[in-house]
């Protein structure tokens, strides 16, 4: 199936830890209970926060829109049990800082009633707009942690000629195995799921990568993908971070991405593979994504395995469900090891984009004193991008971040191979995380400021129009005071010839005062 047009090609860097997969990957997927409060953050993708448009004391069902996304990068956000909506607040966010982000809290009623559903229709029927607006409807977002919303990629078929699309069932984290799983279990719909976004994108084929140390998941997808033509499974090298987009471009179709470009620019789009089974639930069974195949594992877990759970779970419940903690973890994390988030808490909820919860044991936790760079290079040779990473550490630490840039820190995917084998231990992907917080606040900051400039002209803009519009009433009702004692001093047709000149007069006079206010504006 079309293999020959495939050149496979060994990307450069990387690094291969320990998988610590076995123990959560030898289970089926259970569900987890529902707890008995959901906390759904307004905030799970790139973008701006959704808006809540129910209220406190309001009684809601399973799938029901809750949150409407105000722009085409967000998402909307869907009650994932039903309940009752007991407050809109600040809960602890799946951020590093442990700081509060807003959510709507849903107290259960353990009923687990759903929105009566629309009835479904034959999607390869419909309109790839159609579509793709469905899935944004939907709130799907990237679920392998990019967040970043699903219907946005599916509409570039329209803007770029598509030729790939490819299926990431690589997960290449330690200890994540939640798409295995997945691929095992569900390998037909993701299939059709697949079969669906190539659709939409008009691609001429669809590629499913998987790393070679998934055997049963690659078995169950070849499978599955048998009937079809123009669907094929292709086995990667094990090697993190291979589930990267861009590595994972260059290893099935040669091509590279240039820096600061899109996957679109090489004729791919890439697809999570947990996202294309989201996207295949609502197209085909209208459901919006309200739950998630989350691996719950780490050294501290009684019983790690892979659990659905419904988004806005309390990560402590998950843990609960594994059978609870033996003891107390070093590092809890949201995410896997490398490029996961470390959590200040187990009350933080789970999210669309939560591949994993981490309890991770001393002995797991690499906990070495750093000590200064010996300029071994080694971060150079694992680097997948090709970057100098002792170089824009050094430049972060001198607060210097600006050059950081000029060195390709905006092309560090985050992968954290650098600080896997920096010998001095630094924290190196720290420093690029912190950097690139810095420069995303920054152009938020630029952004802000330019809007309040825009806004501020465009007042001004105004008032002056509205000073020149008053000014030139005023001095029509002069004119026409004019008009009235004329009609005792001379011939009324003396007058009506005088009146519109007057009106003129004063119309010309709105009209310079605006434009010559426009003029000072536009200098
Ligand atoms: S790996 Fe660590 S010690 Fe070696 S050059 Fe890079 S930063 Fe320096
Ligand atoms: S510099 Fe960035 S891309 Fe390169 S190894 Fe480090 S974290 Fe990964």
């Amino acid at each position: 199936m079309f293999r020959g047009l495939l050149k496979l090609a060994p990307v450069q860097g990387g690094v291969h830890p320990s998988a610590n997969k076995a123990r959560s990957s030898a289970l089926h997927v259970s569900a987890a209970p529902i707890p008995p409060k959901l906390f759904l953050p307004l905030l799970q993708h790139a973008g701006a926060a959704a808006i809540p448009i129910v209220k406190v004391g309001e009684r809601v069902l399973k799938g029901q829109l809750i949150a409407l996304a105000p722009s085409e990068l967000s998402a909307p956000v869907h009650a994932s049990s039903s309940g009752t909506v007991v407050a809109i607040t600040d809960v602890c966010a799946a951020h590093p800082s442990g700081f509060n982000a807003p959510a709507i809290v849903i107290e259960t009623d353990g009923q687990d009633q759903w929105l009566p559903k629309a009835e479904a229709s034959d999607a390869f029927q419909e309109d790839a707009m159609v579509l793709a607006n469905r899935v944004a409807e939907a709130g799907i977002v990237g679920m392998g942690g990019a967040i970043f919303p699903a219907a946005v990629k599916l509409k570039q078929g329209a803007k770029h000629e598509i030729k790939t699309l490819l299926v990431n069932g690589s997960e290449c984290e330690p200890y994540l195995s939640c798409d295995d799983r997945l691929m095992r279990e569900k390998a037909e719909d993701i299939i059709e799921g697949a079969r669906l976004i190539r659709h939409i994108l008009k691609a001429f084929r669809v590629v499913i990568a998987i790393e070679d140390n998934k055997h049963e998941a690659i078995a169950a997808m070849k499978a599955a993908a048998e009937a079809y033509g123009m669907v094929e499974v292709e086995v990667v090298p094990t090697r993190y971070p291979m589930g990267s987009a861009k590595q994972l471009i260059q290893e099935i179709t040669g091509r590279e991405v240039p820096a600061g470009a899109r996957s679109t620019s090489v004729g791919v789009l890439v697809h999570n593979v947990g996202t294309v089974y989201a996207i295949f639930q609502a197209l085909t069974q209208g459901r919006p994504l309200i739950s998630r195949i989350v691996t719950v594992a780490g050294g501290c877990v009684s019983r790690p395995k892979n659990i659905e759970a419904l988004v806005g779970t309390p990560i402590e419940e998950l843990f609960k469900a594994c059978g609870g903690l033996t003891e107390e973890p070093a590092r809890l994390l949201l995410g896997g090891p490398m490029m996961g988030i470390a959590l200040t808490s187990t009350a933080v909820p789970i999210i669309k984009g939560a591949t994993g919860v981490l309890a991770l044991s001393k002995s797991e936790v690499q906990q070495d004193q750093a000590s200064p760079c010996i300029r071994c290079a080694s971060c150079v040779d694992v680097c997948p991008m090709g970057l100098m990473p002792l170089d824009m550490a050094a430049l972060i630490k001198a607060e210097n971040a600006e050059a950081a840039v000029d060195y390709g820190l905006a092309d560090c995917i985050l992968c954290g191979s650098c600080s896997y084998v920096c010998p001095s231990h630094l924290p190196l992907v720290q420093y690029f995380r912190y950097a690139k917080d810095k420069q995303a606040e920054k152009r938020e900051a630029a952004k802000k400021l330019d809007l309040t400039v825009t806004m501020s002209l465009a007042k001004q803009k105004r008032l002056e129009q509205e000073k020149a519009r008053k000014t030139a009433e005023k001095a029509a009702k002069r004119a026409s005071k004019k008009r009235r004692p004329s009609r005792r001093r001379g011939s009324e047709s003396a007058v009506l010839q005088e009146a519109p000149q007057e009106q003129k007069t004063a119309q010309e006079t709105t009209q310079t005062a605006v434009e010559h206010k426009e003029q000072e504006l536009i200098s």
